[in-house]
C-alpha cells in the first residue's frame, strides 16, 4: 500500500499566519517610505501629513479625536498642529459640542496641500482594486478581526468601527445585507462597515462583547 506523504513544501514553509504578517509588516514599511517621502517633498513630517489627510477626510477635528486616528499621544498632535497652524495650513476654532474645546481645521491653504497629501496612499487602493470583490470581501472581513484583536489587546487605541458600535446589530436579517445600523435605520452588508465613523457611539465593554460574539460567530 502507498505511504500517504505531506506535500514538500509543508516542511519547508513557515506557518501562514506568520507570513500573512511578514506580508503586511512589507506593506506597512512601503506605505511608510511613501509618507514619509511625500511629506518630506512638501516640508512636513510624517504626522502633519497624516493630520492633513484626516482633516481634509474628515472636516474639523479636535486634538483628542486625532490623537485617537492617528494612533499618537495629545502632545504630539498638539506640535504637529502648532507648526502646521505657523505654516498657515490648519487655524483653531471653538467646539460647539464643548466650550471649553477648539476644533482643527484646514485653511484654504492647508486644503490645497491636503488635496496632494490624500493622494500617497492611492497606490495602495489600486494595489487593492487588483482583488476580485469577493477576495475584497473576506480580506476586508479579515482585516477587521486583526484590528478588532489589536483593539482588544490594547496595541491600538480604539478605533470608532461599526464592530464596537452601540448602535451596530450583526446578522440581524437574512440575506445579503445581514448587518443593521440603529442610527439610521438602515442594512449593512460586510462591505458597507466603517472602520471610522463620526456618528461612533463606544458600546459598553459587555455590550461589545456581544456584539462582536454575535459578528464574527464566536
Ligand atoms: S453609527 Fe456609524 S459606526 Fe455606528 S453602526 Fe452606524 S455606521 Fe457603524
Amino acid at each position: 500500500m502507498a505511504r500517504a506523504s505531506l506535500p514538500v513544501f509543508d516542511g519547508l514553509s513557515t506557518a501562514l499566519d506568520a507570513r500573512i504578517a511578514q506580508a503586511l509588516h512589507k506593506l506597512s514599511l512601503v506605505q511608510k517610505h511613501a509618507s514619509w517621502k511625500s511629506a518630506a517633498e512638501a516640508g512636513l513630517s510624517p504626522t502633519q501629513g497624516q493630520i492633513l489627510t484626516a482633516l481634509v477626510q474628515e472636516g474639523a477635528l479636535t486634538g483628542s479625536e486625532l490623537g485617537t486616528r492617528l494612533g499618537v499621544s495629545l502632545p504630539t498632535v498638539s506640535d504637529s498642529v502648532r507648526v502646521l497652524a505657523e505654516k498657515g495650513l490648519v487655524s483653531k476654532k471653538p467646539d460647539p459640542r464643548h466650550p471649553r474645546a477648539s476644533l482643527v481645521e484646514l485653511t484654504a491653504a492647508g486644503r490645497k496641500q491636503a488635496q496632494n497629501a490624500r493622494t500617497w496612499p492611492d497606490y495602495l487602493a489600486s494595489a487593492v482594486g487588483t482583488l476580485t470583490p469577493e477576495e475584497q470581501e473576506v480580506f476586508n472581513r479579515g482585516l477587521l478581526k486583526m484590528i478588532h484583536a489589536l483593539q482588544e489587546s490594547g496595541d491600538i487605541p480604539t478605533q470608532q468601527m461599526c464592530v464596537s458600535c452601540t448602535h451596530f446589530r450583526p446578522n440581524a436579517h437574512r440575506g445579503p445585507l445581514p448587518h443593521h445600523c440603529t442610527l439610521v435605520d438602515a442594512p449593512m452588508a460586510d462591505r458597507h462597515l466603517r472602520l471610522e465613523c463620526r456618528e461612533h457611539e463606544e458600546a459598553t465593554p459587555e455590550a461589545g462583547a456581544a456584539i462582536w460574539g454575535r459578528f464574527s460567530g464566536a
